[in-house]
Parts: structure tokens; C-alpha cells; sequence
């Protein structure tokens, strides 16, 4: 949507709103924010909000740490969970220095200079339809959350007159509320694993809505007792959590990945984008996949990638382009999961997309028998190789590749990796109960 402060005035006025959360999003992908009494919205709304950017996740050192909260006025949304002396709306920001120029190290003032970037190529907007899928799992009586899940249905299920089921019909209605068109939600495949659909919007507004999904989908599952997590595979054995993102570009309102003239009805440029998807999936892996469990859902099959080849058939390679054609014509990504930080996916997404075009890069031929069940010579002679099988080699990977790393910007990638390689350290140096119980006793 698009405000002005007149309507911003209005909706406080009409909504009663009492506070205002100005949010933003650290290097990690949690969502920060400092909430204000509607009194001071106008000193907001003027970008004189300053904070200290010291303590966050990726941000500064103590010596600089004066930043100022640019909102988004576009963003202003009440939430439609808050009551009466706590009627809450939020606007979403950027992040400036002291210099009033966009910081570095903020994952969304990076994005929109990728998008920049986009629309210097003659590119309007990059489409996105991100599909986040999550669990629900039992709060106990402290209202902490357990490992227990909260129902036993399958794929499409009819549960609806089951918590999980509500539950997510008012993720849903609350979600409508807030601007989001929900194409469709259901049960998915794992025991209370669940997916809500929204129509696709472009790659900021997209980003942003992940981030107020996530935090819709915690908010209400609480009411009914329940955590809704984002966790890539919190089940061995059983499906994981992934984040597929769809994806096209437009161009003066005409999806450009679509040519009525050619036998597959896809465009050049769209064959060019996805041999950039293909060519730099390797490096981004690790921006996608970002946590060590990550990849024990990669490896586990599923339904999840594990290997790097396209198919307009097949669910098992990292691209798939869905039959629809026309303003539909799309490529799904399908590696990423939804603890990847929006912003960072986005911006990784569309500059390997993009380099693909301004390199006229090779598109492969699609693969279309279930990769899973390939051999190795099999896939050799196709040419398909392997996505880093663990967070370590994804990060090995992202050190090769300038298209990656120009697309984060120097803070954001040096952050990140220190950040991920101390992750990867701490969790290697573990003794795992699955070890003890193979090798304690057999050797
Ligand atoms: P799946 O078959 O993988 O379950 P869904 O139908 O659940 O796919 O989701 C498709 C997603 O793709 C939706 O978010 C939809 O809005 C989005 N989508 C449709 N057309 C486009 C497009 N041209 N560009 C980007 N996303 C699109
Ligand atoms: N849950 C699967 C994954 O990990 C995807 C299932 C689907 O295609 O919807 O990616
Ligand atoms: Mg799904
Ligand atoms: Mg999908």
C-alpha cells in the first residue's frame, strides 16, 4: 500500500493507535524494535528517531553507534491483535548513519541497492512468491515450548476442527487484515507441519511480509497454546521446512520470463536468470541455508534439493518451473528454508539472477527423472553437481564467488561469515547423543 502521512494521521485517529513499533531487521534475521508512544510519531515520520546500533546483531562498535530509524511509510500497518490503551501499529525502517547515508551493515538498505541495480538494467521489479513452511509444537504449562507437535495429519489433510487447523485459519485472517492476499493454506506433508500461501509482491514488499508473517504466525500460535517454528528439520525422519521462492521479472507490467513465441513458452532472459540461479547456487547456499540443521533438511530428501539442476516436471532439483505460463511464468527456488533473513535471500537471489542476464549465461539441459534416485555416474554424465552438504562447505563456497559477496556489501558478508563459522565451530566440536550411542559401546 502506499501512504502519505495524511493517511498515516488518519488510520491513528480512526484505529485509536497508542504506540507505534518502529522494526527493523539485524544481520541474523531476527526483527528488532523500538516502540514509541504516538506522541512522538511525528519526530518519527521526519526520520529523527536515533538509537544505539551497538548492542545489534551485525550493526556497529560502541565508538560509532549513533543510527537513525528511516521509516517506510508504506509499511504502516496496526496490528490487528492489539486492543484498546494498547493499540499497537508498526512501520517498518531503514537504518542511516550519522551521515544520513544508508548504513552497510542493514540487510534492507542492502537490499534496495540490489534492486537499484535491477532497475539500472532496464528491469522494473522482481516478482516474489515465497512459501514458508512451519511446524506447530506444544506450549507446556509454563507456556514454554515443547518437542511435542500438535496434531497427526498428512498432506491436505481436512483438520480444521483441530487446533492446528484453527489456528492457522487465523494466521490467515489476521494476515488478510494486515494486506496480504492469501492464495491458500493447508496441512503439509510432516505430522503438524503447515503452509499459508500469499500472492506474490515484489522483492522489497515481499521480504518485508516474511518477516511480519513469521512474526503473525509466533503471535497467534501462542493464543492457542501452540509455537509455530521456522526451524528447518526439527523431526528426524521426517519432511523439513523449506522457503521456496518464486520468482520472475516484470517489465512496464509484462512478466518478461514469458515468450508466447517460444516452444516452452519461456523468455531468453528467463533462461539467462535461471542459468545465473544454477551457475551461483553454490555460493549463495549458505545465505539461504544459514543454520547447521539447514542441512540435514538438504540431505535428507523430502522434497528438499540437494542437488543443482532444473526441471519443469520434478520437486527433487533446485529449480522447478511450474506449468502455468503467461503472468505466471516463474521460476521456484527451492533450496531455501525460512531461517534464511528475507532480505539477505532476496538480495543473493536476484544478483545471481541478474548476473546470469548480464553474462547471457549457458542454461543447462533440465533434468527430469527424480534425481534422488541417480547414480553418481548418472548424474555425472549430466552435469549435475551436489549443493554444499553442510554449513561449513557453504560458507567455503560463498568465499569464491564476488557475485555473492558484492550483492551483501563488505559489513554484511564479513559479519555473516565470522558470525556463521563460529556457529559451525561450536556445533562441530559436540558429542551427540547419535555418537555415544553407536560408539561408546563399540569401541
Ligand atoms: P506450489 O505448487 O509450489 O505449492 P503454490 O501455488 O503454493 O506453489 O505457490 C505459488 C506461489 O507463486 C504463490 O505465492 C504465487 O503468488 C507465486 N507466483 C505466481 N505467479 C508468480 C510470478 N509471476 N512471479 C512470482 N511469483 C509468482
Ligand atoms: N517441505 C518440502 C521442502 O522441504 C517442500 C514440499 C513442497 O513442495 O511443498 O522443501
Ligand atoms: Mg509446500
Ligand atoms: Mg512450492
Amino acid at each position: 500500500a502506499e501512504y502519505s502521512r495524511e493517511d498515516i494521521h488518519k488510520s491513528v485517529e480512526a484505529d485509536g493507535v497508542q504506540y507505534v513499533r518502529l522494526q527493523f531487521t539485524d544481520v541474523l534475521g531476527a526483527i528488532k524494535n523500538l516502540e514509541i508512544p504516538v506522541s512522538q510519531l511525528k519526530k518519527a515520520i521526519d526520520g529523527e528517531m536515533m538509537f544505539d546500533g551497538s548492542s545489534i546483531e551485525g550493526f556497529v562498535r560502541v565508538e560509532e553507534s549513533d543510527m537513525y530509524l528511516k521509516p517506510d511509510l508504506n509499511t504502516w500497518v496496526v496490528l490487528p491483535w492489539t486492543e484498546g490503551i494498547d493499540k499497537t501499529a508498526r512501520l517498518i525502517c531503514d537504518i542511516h548513519d550519522i551521515d544520513g547515508e544508508p548504513f552497510t551493515g542493514d540487510p534492507r538498505s542492502n537490499l534496495k541497492k540490489v534492486i537499484k541495480e535491477m532497475k539500472e538494467l532496464g528491469y522494473d521489479n522482481m516478482n516474489l512468491g515465497p512459501e514458508p513452511e512451519f511446524f506447530f509444537f506444544k506450549l507446556d504449562k509454563d507456556r514454554n515450548y515443547t518437542t511435542e507437535i500438535n496434531d497427526d495429519s498428512g498432506y491436505f489433510d481436512l483438520d480444521i476442527t483441530d487446533t492446528s487447523g484453527q489456528c492457522r485459519r487465523e494466521i490467515a485472517r489476521t494476515l488478510d487484515k494486515m494486506n496480504f492476499e492469501v492464495e491458500m493454506f493447508h496441512h503439509e506433508v510432516g505430522p503438524s507441519q503447515h503452509e499459508i500461501s500469499f500472492k506474490y509482491m515484489d522483492a522489497l514488499t515481499a521480504s518485508d511480509a516474511l518477516q511480519t508473517f513469521k512474526l503473525v504466525a509466533k503471535t497467534i500460535a501462542r493464543k492457542y497454546g501452540l509455537h509455530a517454528t521456522f526451524m528447518p528439520k526439527p523431526m528426524y525422519n521426517q519432511p523439513g521446512s523449506g522457503m521456496h521462492y518464486n520468482v520472475s521479472l516484470f517489465k512496464d507490467g509484462k512478466n518478461i520470463f514469458f515468450d508466447e513465441n517460444d516452444d516452452f513458452g519461456l523468455s531468453e532472459e528467463m533462461r539467462y536468470f535461471m542459468a545465473g540461479l544454477l551457475d551461483h547456487a553454490r555460493s549463495y547456499t549458505a545465505v539461504c541455508n544459514p543454520l547447521v540443521n539447514s542441512y540435514k533438511r538438504l540431505a535428507s530428501g523430502f522434497e528438499a534439493p540437494r542437488y543443482i539442476a532444473w526441471s519443469g516436471r520434478n520437486r527433487t532439483p533446485l529449480l522447478r518451473i511450474p506449468s502455468s505460463r503467461g503472468a505466471s511464468t516463474r521460476a521456484e527456488v527451492r533450496s531455501l528454508d525460512p531461517s534464511a533473513n528475507p532480505y539477505l535471500a532476496t538480495a543473493v537471489i536476484l544478483a545471481a539472477g541478474l548476473d546470469g542476464i548480464k553474462n547471457k549465461a549457458d542454461l543447462t539441459t533440465p533434468v527430469n527423472e527424480n534425481i534422488y534416485e541417480m547414480t553418481q555416474k548418472e548424474r555425472k554424465a549430466e552435469d549435475v553437481e551436489d549443493l554444499p552438504t553442510t554449513l561449513y562447505t557453504a560458507l567455503k563456497a560463498m568465499r569464491e564467488d564476488d557475485v555473492v559477496k558484492d550483492a551483501l556489501g563488505e559489513h554484511i558478508y564479513e559479519h555473516f561469515v565470522e558470525n556463521k563459522m563460529i556457529e559451525w565451530k561450536q556445533y562441530s566440536a559436540q558429542i551427540t547423543s547419535w555418537e555415544l550411542d553407536e560408539y561408546l559401546g563399540n569401541y
